[in-house]
């Protein structure tokens, strides 16, 4: 028997939490975001689960694209940082990769190199985020260019917002605003027809105005809610990775007794700890404090003392029948990672997107 310290990725559910996009969003198309492996769930497995039910990929680079394509995926993907550089955008050009334009280098890059086949281009405007982006006092002129060059096939039209997770908020307003107006020019010239892409998961899931031509959505499809607070459209979501391990110790500890390196908690009764075979090694974080909820044979249970690399300690004393061999949680349909992420100084996103190859990885 291997170490019981055991990932299950749920494609199942990434299918179901994409057709719940699709069905709020009936008239857009779908760029499923597998940037990061699919944010710790397996990029290639996860990209042919969705493959027939998804127009286009996104992933950060150039080299995420070409695992796909290695793996025989082939839809569009788009690379949303776009090329870093002359000799990856020739490798782009012949891969034929959508393309993000978010400053004035790769524009001259793109404008400079000669392509057999031109590329579609995704134009991204800076409208709040300031983090990647053209100016809006830029974009028109970059427009005017890149719809002039022969190596541009369609261009789309994109932003990202900064705060979609505070729904109704003014941020996403004003950011919406910026865009509307930046966009006028071309909107009103009745010759080009200006296709958009906006939406991420929390911007698709609150804001309706925001699900035009194409959405993005990324943690929505791992089942993971991008909200702070609970909003109905994302009740349906299925956590798609659970985190599972065992018991592999249980022990009695008298009151002023304390566990783990540190010695940071100690018993104020007298308790049942039980080890559990997971730690930061496997991708559990460190951070998390004493109280994390952990399910023992489907109970909840708290967290005590330090996160060490392989073992957790959990304070065991209210539940019954906890013997060795017990299934532990960690996190999964039952519990979800973004609360265990609230314990630990984090969110969902992080713990799920930095899980290290150590644990066993299985796809239902
Ligand atoms: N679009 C862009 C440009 C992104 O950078 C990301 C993720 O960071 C997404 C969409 C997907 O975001 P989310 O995972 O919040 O849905």
């Amino acid at each position: 028997m291997s170490r019981p310290a055991k990932i299950i990725i749920d494609l199942a559910a990434i299918q179901a939490n994409c057709r719940l996009a699709q069905t709020l969003a009936p008239h857009s198309k779908t760029i499923a975001v597998v940037k990061a492996d699919a944010y710790g769930h397996g990029a290639v497995e996860v990209a042919k689960a969705l493959e027939a039910q998804i127009e286009m990929f996104a992933v950060s680079c150039l080299e995420e694209a070409l695992v796909l394509r290695e793996n025989a995926l082939s839809k569009p993907i788009l690379l949303l940082e776009g090329c870093f550089d002359k000799s990856e955008l020739e490798i782009a050009a012949d891969n034929q990769f959508e393309l993000v334009v978010h400053n004035g280098l790769q524009l001259e890059q793109l404008l400079d190199t000669r392509f057999e086949t031109p590329l579609n281009i995704w134009l991204k405007i800076d409208t709040g985020m300031h983090r990647l982006g053209v100016s809006l006092q830029q974009f028109e002129s970059i427009y005017a260019r890149l719809s002039a060059s022969e190596n541009v096939k369609n261009i789309v039209l994109m932003t990202h917002f900064a705060h979609a997770d505070d729904v109704g908020g003014a941020y996403t307003l004003m950011q919406i605003g910026r865009l509307e107006k930046c966009m006028q020019p071309i909107v009103a010239d009745a010759s080009k027809k200006v296709q958009l892409s906006l939406a991420n998961s929390a911007a698709l899931l609150a804001w309706p105005q925001t699900r035009v031509e194409w959405n993005r959505p990324g943690i929505m499809l791992y089942g993971l809610s991008p909200f702070d607070e609970v909003i109905d459209q994302a009740k349906q979501l299925i956590p798609a990775m659970n985190f599972e391990s065992q018991v592999i110790a249980l022990r009695d500890i008298s009151v002023g007794e304390s566990v783990g390196y540190g010695c940071n908690w100690t018993a104020k009764r007298q308790s049942i700890i039980a080890t559990i075979a997971v730690g930061y090694g496997d991708g559990y974080p460190r951070s998390a404090k004493s109280g994390t909820p952990v399910l023992i044979n489907g109970h909840r249970a708290p967290l005590v003392g330090r996160v060490s690399m392989d073992l957790i300690s959990v304070d065991v004393t209210d539940l019954q029948n906890v013997h060795i061999g017990d299934p532990a949680i960690l996190w999964g349909k039952d519990l979800s990672a973004n609360e265990v992420a609230s314990w630990a100084d984090s969110i969902g996103y992080e713990l799920v997107t930095r899980m290290p190859k150590r644990a066993a990885i299985t796809f239902l």
